[in-house]
C-alpha cells in the first residue's frame, strides 16, 4: 500500500511570485494497477511525481510506503526507496548515450548495489520484446525502443511502483499505445502510475483517473464508487431533473 499525504509544494522562481505547484494532495494508491493522473500542462503532474518517486521533497506531507512514513526518513532511506522501490520511466527517455542498451539496465542494478547479473537484465529485455539489441546504443534505437529500454531499466530493478512522467509525449499514436499496452501489462503485479495530458490514452488505459488542475484534484474516478450518499428516495423530497 502506497499514499500521499497532504504534499505541499512551492517553487520560489528567483523572478517573479511565488508558484504553489502542490496545495495539499492526499491520494491511497492500490498495489497494483494503472493509475493516470491528468492535468493540463502546469497543474503540478510532475511536481507531484517526482515527489512520489523521491526525486523532489515536498514542502509538507509524507508518503507512506507499506506503513512506513517518509517522515522518519533520513537521506539514506530516501536513496533505498528511490533505488529499490520504484522505477521511472521519462518523456524523454532519459537514457546514457554514450552506454549501450545492456550497460543502461547494469547501471541501474549497480545504484541498487547489485551486481549486474546477464540473467536479469536478458529477462528484463524480453519482458519489453528487446532481445538482441543489448549492444545498441540509444542513437541507434528508435523512439519507442528507446522508451522500451527505459521501461527494461526501470523493470530489472524490479520495484513495487512503476512512475511514467508522460512517457507517450514524444511517440506517434501507434507507438504510444504499444508502450501503454506493456505498462498496462506490468500493472498486473506492479502499481503503475502515468502521468498525462492525454484523456484519451487515460480513458483507455487507466484504471483510475485522478485529475489535477492547478495544484488540487478536481476528479478521482476511485471516488466515483456506488454512491453512499444517495438517499432513497422517500417521495417526500424534490424531484431531481
Ligand atoms: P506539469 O507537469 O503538470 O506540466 P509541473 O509540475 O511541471 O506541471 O509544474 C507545476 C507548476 O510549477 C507550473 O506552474 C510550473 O511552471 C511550476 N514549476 C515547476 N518546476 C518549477 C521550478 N523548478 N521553479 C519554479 N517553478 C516551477
Ligand atoms: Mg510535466
Amino acid at each position: 500500500m502506497f499514499s500521499a499525504i497532504g504534499l505541499k509544494k512551492t517553487y520560489h522562481p528567483k523572478h517573479g511570485p511565488a508558484v504553489h505547484a502542490l496545495k495539499g494532495v492526499s491520494i491511497d494508491f492500490g498495489e497494483t494497477g494503472m493509475v493516470f493522473v491528468l492535468g493540463k500542462s502546469g497543474s503540478g503532474k510532475s511536481t507531484l511525481l517526482h515527489i512520489l518517486g523521491g526525486l523532489d521533497y515536498a514542502d509538507e506531507g509524507e508518503l507512506v510506503l507499506d506503513g512506513k512514513s517518509t517522515k522518519n526518513f533520513s537521506f539514506k532511506d530516501f536513496d533505498d526507496f528511490r533505488n529499490e522501490s520504484v522505477g521511472f520511466v521519462f518523456q524523454e527517455y532519459n537514457l546514457l548515450p554514450t552506454f549501450n542498451v545492456r550497460e543502461n539496465l547494469a547501471v541501474a542494478l549497480e545504484l541498487q548495489g547489485k551486481a549486474a547479473d546477464a540473467e536479469k537484465i536478458a529477462s528484463a529485455l524480453r519482458r519489453v520484446e528487446l532481445e538482441g539489441m543489448e549492444s545498441r546504443k540509444p542513437n541507434e534505437l528508435s523512439g519507442g525502443q528507446k522508451q522500451r529500454v527505459a521501461i527494461a531499466r526501470a523493470l530489472v530493478k524490479d520495484p513495487k511502483i512503476i512512475l511514467a512522467d508522460e512517457p507517450t509525449g514524444a511517440l506517434d499514436a501507434a507507438t504510444g499505445n504499444a508502450i501503454l499496452t506493456l505498462l498496462k501489462a506490468l500493472s498486473d503485479r506492479k502499481l503503475v502510475i502515468v502521468v498525462s495530458h492525454d484523456r484519451e490514452f487515460a480513458e483507455k488505459y487507466g484504471d483510475r483517473i485522478i485529475e489535477l488542475a492547478d495544484g488540487e484534484i478536481v476528479k478521482d474516478s476511485a471516488a466515483n464508487v456506488p454512491e453512499k450518499d444517495a438517499k432513497p428516495n422517500d417521495g417526500a423530497g424534490e424531484q431531481r431533473p
